[in-house]
């Protein structure tokens, strides 16, 4: 259970979603967090509270992604607060599902300023922060290694630039026992994805499992590579999917 006790965690996007059981599943294992999120300052509060409720200490921090100069001002704002910095997860994410005649080229720089500049931003201002044993922790998606539907191209390719960009930390950051993986999830049931909304059953058609999967098991996936059990496991993606690779 206190496999955290004592470490600091920085959470990307921690209002909503995945973020939020990331940050609280961190704060069950005993971290301190901070996190970000962009609008949703009501559903932040919420999270803060519920992670003093723990007994940790808990701050959020209005960051856009897309800003990456706002992120790396982020990132010593956390640390400053937490007095370091162990953990980075990179969750901060947004969809964009549309035949690629209909994305613009708008959408291709926003998508890429949130889902890849925004990580790397992060990933760069925290690496000289991060203590020797520390993690990097990015949210990847199924979807970049196996598309199943059409109109995914600019999110597939967003979430691919991860694997790539976590290879390469992973190999920077060894020699001071930092590791850097990707998670990968298959559809979680979120305000992004819900379980009840139109491409829903399609995408549950792909899987082997026959349900969409909750932010809390994508939480305990981040959670064991955040602890000191996955202390040998860099360079490398954790699927957890529903069987969308079987
Ligand atoms: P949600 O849309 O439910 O939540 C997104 C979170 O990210 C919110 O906290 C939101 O903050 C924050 N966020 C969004 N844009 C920005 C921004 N520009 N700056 C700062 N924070 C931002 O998404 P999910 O929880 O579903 O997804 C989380 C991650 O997991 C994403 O990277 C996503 O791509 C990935 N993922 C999700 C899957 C799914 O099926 N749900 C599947 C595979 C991967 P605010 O509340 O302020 O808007």
């Amino acid at each position: 259970m206190n496999e955290l006790l004592g470490k600091k965690a920085l959470v990307t996007g921690g209002s909503r979603g995945i973020g939020a059981a990331t940050s609280i599943a961190l704060a069950e294992g005993g971290a301190d967090v901070a996190f970000t999120y962009k609008s949703s300052a009501d559903a932040a509060a919420k999270v803060v509270k519920e992670i003093e409720a723990l007994g940790r200490r808990a701050f959020a921090l209005e960051v856009d992604a897309a800003d990456a100069v706002a992120v790396a001002d982020g990132v010593q704002g956390a640390a400053d607060r937490l007095g370091g910095l162990d953990i980075l997860v990179n969750n901060a994410g947004v969809g964009a599902i549309a035949p690629i005649t209909e994305l613009t080229l708008a959408d291709v720089d926003r998508v890429l300023a949130i889902n890849v500049r925004g990580a790397y931003a992060a990933a760069q201002a925290a690496v000289p922060r991060l203590s020797d044993g520390g993690r990097v922790i990015h949210l990847g998606s199924c979807a970049a290694g196996r598309v199943t539907s059409p109109g995914m191209t600019l999110y597939a390719m967003s979430k691919a630039a991860l694997v790539g960009f976590s290879k390469g930390l992973a190999r920077e950051l060894g020699a001071r026992g930092i590791t850097s993986n990707v998670v990968q999830p298959g559809p979680i049931d979120t305000d992004m994805n819900p379980a009840d909304g139109p491409f829903a059953q399609a995408q549950i058609g792909a899987l082997a499992l026959d349900r969409f999967g909750t932010p809390a098991e994508v939480a305990a996936a981040v959670t064991y590579l955040a602890g000191p059990a996955a202390a040998y496991i860099t360079g490398t993606e954790l699927t957890i999917d529903g069987g969308h690779l079987a």
